[in-house]
């Protein structure tokens, strides 16, 4: 019999406010211990919590740019547990009123192995509400118990709930990066996974394809990042069908992630809402949210990372795979754009970001925001391989060269005696040393294999540190092969 995976994903994103949830201690990350906690974050008796503006607007805006259907009327709920994170013993939650009800989220998944083909998709959103975070434990290096550092106990998340709409680990994957690239885009959160702002579980179960009900679900936390989350899904889709074909049944309950192991396991059962014993928090009133501030905060909506992705398809006529990649990242993006108004090559600019540049920053551990490279010396580099002045694996040089001294390529290019050698003689000393040396694929291109001259231009590339003229290369090996 053949299974088919049903997910659905929580995350919960923090909001970028300067202040908690429900008091005015500072959000500040890597603070000393217990620094920003009150009576109110602490749960004192007497203290009362008052809805930080801020947050609430972030989670609209949010909403909105989900497509949610922003509430009328809203209430926070008190959210029932026992556990040390959390003084209170109750975390203040939205139960039946969220802020945010249906909304969905249209993402380009792919659907084949062939990495620039995708397909789009709508994910439905069952809603997106406000609650407070807990609290964080610390268990290492003390030996006579545990810590808890109550800093992080108020801080403001969103939780985005999706309906169970996804299929593959694949389009867990591609949900996920759509999710925050739209949340990074609306400015609400920094979504960095490192520092927690943004944390994902998974609901999966499995079912026999065609057959309509669902099967028991199980929910898999600790999954740190998006690969991760990919990865725990395709798990537990073949343990569940292991499991299901041995006439075992399915557990609902909770299980934990092992990224070294590469395994879930059994973490406790799941809690039904029951268990948490709901019931709206008496020291917030329900209140109304005025369709006038809803509409403001719509008007300060940007474009969006696949409206975004469907313009530079268009007006830029660039690969569509190559628009989607663009846009996941808000300011390479903005990058992009920036080099075409400098009177870049959109189809090559593209090209040479997602390629040389990417690489170039990942190698010198540099972000498109902090490494200084103008879009105009981006520009000069592409239009230098344009007119043949560099060949394209001298543009890897000069872009490396670029990220870590800031020079304009015209400087690199004559400091590193990098220009394209057009120089006839040289090139025939290169192709006589390629021929030389390379008796197979001599002998295969006089048998007619065209495709054998690749391995001698390679050749004669290295033989002049990538500075021949490719063509000019090509076009002397051709002439002394058939002499
Ligand atoms: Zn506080």
């Amino acid at each position: 019999m053949n299974y088919e995976p049903v997910i659905g994903l929580e995350v919960h994103v923090q909001l970028k406010t300067k202040s908690k949830l429900f008091c005015s201690c500072s959000t500040e990350f890597g603070a000393e211990g217990n620094k920003h906690t009150c009576p109110v974050c602490l749960g004192w008796p007497g203290s009362l919590p008052v809805v930080n503006e801020k947050a609430l607007k972030l989670a609209i805006k949010a909403g909105l740019a989900l497509n949610c259907k922003v509430a009328e009327r809203l209430k926070f709920d008190r959210k029932h547990y026992f556990y040390p994170d959390l003084p209170k013993a109750y975390q203040i939650s939205q139960y039946d009123m969220p802020v945010n009800g249906r909304g969905w989220l249209d993402i380009e998944t792919k659907t084949t192995d062939d990495r620039l083909q995708t397909t789009a998709k709508k994910i439905g959103i069952t809603r997106a509400h406000l609650e407070e975070d807990a609290g964080k434990l610390l268990h290492e290096n003390i030996a006579d118990g545990s810590l808890v550092d109550y800093n992080r106990g108020g801080i403001p998340l969103l939780e985005i709930v999706s309906e169970p709409d996804l299929r593959s680990p694949q389009e867990a994957y591609d949900y996920l990066t759509a999710l925050k690239a739209i949340l990074q885009y609306v400015e609400v959160s920094d979504c960095d996974m490192e520092k927690g702002s943004l944390r994902c579980d998974a609901n999966v179960s499995v079912r026999p394809v065609g057959q309509e009900k669902f099967g028991t679900k199980v929910e898999i936390k600790n999954l740190n990042s998006f690969k991760m989350a990919q990865k725990a899904i395709q798990y537990e889709m073949e343990r569940q069908t292991e499991a299901l074909e041995g006439g075992e049944t399915i557990v609902q309950e909770t299980r934990l992630w092992n990224d070294a192991q590469g395994t879930t396991s059994s973490m406790r059962s799941k809690e039904e809402a029951h268990d948490y014993r709901y019931f709206p928090e008496p020291d917030l009133v329900p209140f109304t949210l005025s369709r006038a501030a809803v509409s403001e905060i719509r008007k300060t909506l940007p474009e969006l990372p696949l409206e975004k992705a469907k313009r530079f398809i268009k007006e830029f006529a660039i690969p569509e795979y190559d628009a989607y990649v663009l846009v996941q990242e808000k300011k390479l993006a903005e990058y992009f754009e920036n080099c075409v108004k400098e009177g870049g090559n959109p189809k090559l600019i593209a090209k040479r970001i997602l390629n040389e540049f990417l690489a170039a920053l990942s190698e010198s551990k540099k972000t498109i925001e902090d490494c200084g490279v103008q879009p105009k010396d981006m520009v000069e580099l592409s239009k230098l391989e344009e007119n043949n002045t560099i060949s394209s694996t001298t543009v890897k040089i000069v872009m490396a060269k670029m990220v870590l001294t800031l020079n304009s390529p015209a400087v690199i290019i004559k400091e590193e005696g990098l220009a394209q050698v057009s120089d006839t003689g040289l090139i025939e000393r290169a192709a006589e040393k390629a021929i030389a040396a390379n008796p197979a694929a001599v002998a295969e291109f006089k048998a007619g294999k065209q495709k054998a001259l690749g391995a001698l231009v390679g050749a004669v590339m290295k033989e002049t540190g990538g500075k021949a003229n490719p063509q000019l290369a090509n076009e002397i090996l051709r002439k002394k092969l058939s002499s």
